[in-house]
C-alpha cells in the first residue's frame, strides 16, 4: 500500500525542526531513517499530514566521548555507532548495535529514532537503561534533559512534547570494575527481538558492588529491572544469588502474546538472558574479550 498523502519537508537545523514542527501541528512527524516511520505510513497506521526531515541537521549524529561522558548524537545510525570507537571501548553498546536487524535497517536506523518510536521491541530503551542514561530533548520551550528510564511511558508513546525533539543521549562512562553485556533472542536476524535483556555489573572480585538489569521486548515499555538489581548488589555472585535475579528479573517482566512466543516462553528466555548477561559482564569485569549478539534459530 502507499502512504497517504503528506507534505515533506527538510530541516537544515534544530532550531528550524522545532519551529517546523511546532508551526505544523499535531499532524507533523519528524523523519529521521524512517526505519519504523516509513512502515507506519505504509500500512496507513499513522497518516501524518507533513514529514519533517531531520536527516541533513550537521554534527546531530556525532559520538563522542568527552569528560568521563559518552555522547551519541540523535542522528548517528546503529551502523556507525557499531563500527564507533566507543562501542570498541564498551562492549554492551556494540552488542546492542551489532543485533539490531540487518545491515540495511542497521544502516538507515538512528538511535534516535529508535528511542522516539516507543517500541517496547526496540534495543536501544533497554540498553540506554541498562547504562542509567540521559535523553536529551530540545523544543519550543527550550532544552532539557530527561532520564532514558520512564521516557518510553506506554506503547508507542514517549515524554516527549509537541514540537519537541530529542537531539542525543548520554551517558557515564564505565569506571574500573565495571562492564556489561545485552543479550537478545530473536527467531532470525532481520527480525526484532522476541526479548532482550541489558545488564550491567560494578565487581570488586567476586563481589558485586553495583548492578543495573534492564529488560527489553518483555512488556508495553522498557523495563528496569530493580528488583534484581537488589539481589545482585552487595552479594557475592554464586548459583543462588544468580538465580534469584534471573526470578527477580521475571517476575517485573509482563511479557505480551504475539506471532514471537507465548508469555512463559518469553519468561523461560528472560531467565536464560538474564543468566548469560550476568555470565558475560561478570567474563568481560575480569577483562575477557566475550563476544556476544542477539541469537537466533
Ligand atoms: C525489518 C526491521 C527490523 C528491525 N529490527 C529491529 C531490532 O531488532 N531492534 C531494534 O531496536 N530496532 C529494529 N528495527 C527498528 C530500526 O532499528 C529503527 O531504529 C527504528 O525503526 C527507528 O529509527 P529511525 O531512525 O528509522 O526512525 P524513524 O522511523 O524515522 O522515526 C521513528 C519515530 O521516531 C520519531 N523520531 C525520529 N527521530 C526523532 C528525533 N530525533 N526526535 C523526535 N522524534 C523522532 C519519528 O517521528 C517517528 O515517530 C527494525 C526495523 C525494521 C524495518
Amino acid at each position: 500500500m502507499y502512504p497517504a498523502p503528506f507534505r515533506y519537508h527538510r530541516a537544515e537545523s534544530v532550531a528550524e525542526a522545532i519551529g517546523m514542527l511546532s508551526e505544523l501541528g499535531e499532524g507533523a512527524r519528524a523523519l529521521a531513517g524512517g526505519q519504523s516511520l516509513l512502515v507506519l505510513l505504509k500500512i496507513r497506521f499513522d497518516e501524518p499530514t507533513d514529514l519533517v526531515d531531520l536527516a541533513r541537521i550537521p554534527g546531530l549524529d556525532a559520538i563522542e566521548q568527552r569528560d568521563g561522558e559518552v555522547r551519541i548524537g540523535a542522528l548517528a545510525t546503529h551502523a556507525r555507532i557499531a563500527r564507533s570507537e566507543i562501542a570498541a571501548a564498551i562492549p554492551i553498546v556494540r552488542d546492542c548495535a551489532n543485533g539490531i536487524a540487518d545491515n540495511q535497517v542497521r544502516s538507515r536506523g538512528t538511535i534516535g529514532g529508535n528511542l522516539c518510536s516507543g517500541d517496547p521491541s526496540c534495543d536501544w530503551p533497554a540498553l540506554l537503561t541498562t547504562l542509567d542514561a540521559q535523553v536529551h530533548c530540545e523544543g519550543p520551550a527550550g532544552k532539557r534533559s530527561l532520564p532514558v528510564d520512564g521516557f518510553v511511558e506506554d506503547l508507542y508513546a514517549t515524554a516527549l512534547q509537541e514540537g519537541e525533539i530529542v537531539t542525543g543521549v548520554s551517558f557515564a562512562l564505565p569506571g574500573p570494575g565495571s562492564a556489561g553485556a545485552y543479550v537478545g533472542f530473536k527467531r532470525c536476524a532481520p527480525a526484532y527481538p522476541t526479548t532482550s535483556v541489558g545488564v550491567q555489573l560494578t565487581l570488586s572480585g567476586a563481589d558485586c558492588v553495583d548492578a543495573r538489569i534492564a529488560l527489553g521486548s518483555s512488556g508495553l515499555t522498557p523495563i528496569h529491572a530493580t528488583a534484581a538489581e537488589a539481589e545482585l548488589r552487595g552479594q557475592t555472585l554464586g548459583e543462588a544469588v544468580i538465580r534469584r535475579a534471573a526470578e527477580a528479573a521475571v517476575a517485573a517482566s509482563d511479557p505480551i502474546d504475539d506471532q514471537r512466543g507465548s508469555p512463559a516462553f518469553k519468561r523461560r528466555l528472560i531467565d536464560t538472558l538474564v543468566r548469560r548477561g550476568i555470565d558475560v559482564a561478570r567474563r568481560r569485569c575480569a577483562g575477557e574479550q566475550v563476544e556476544v549478539s542477539h541469537e537466533y534459530y
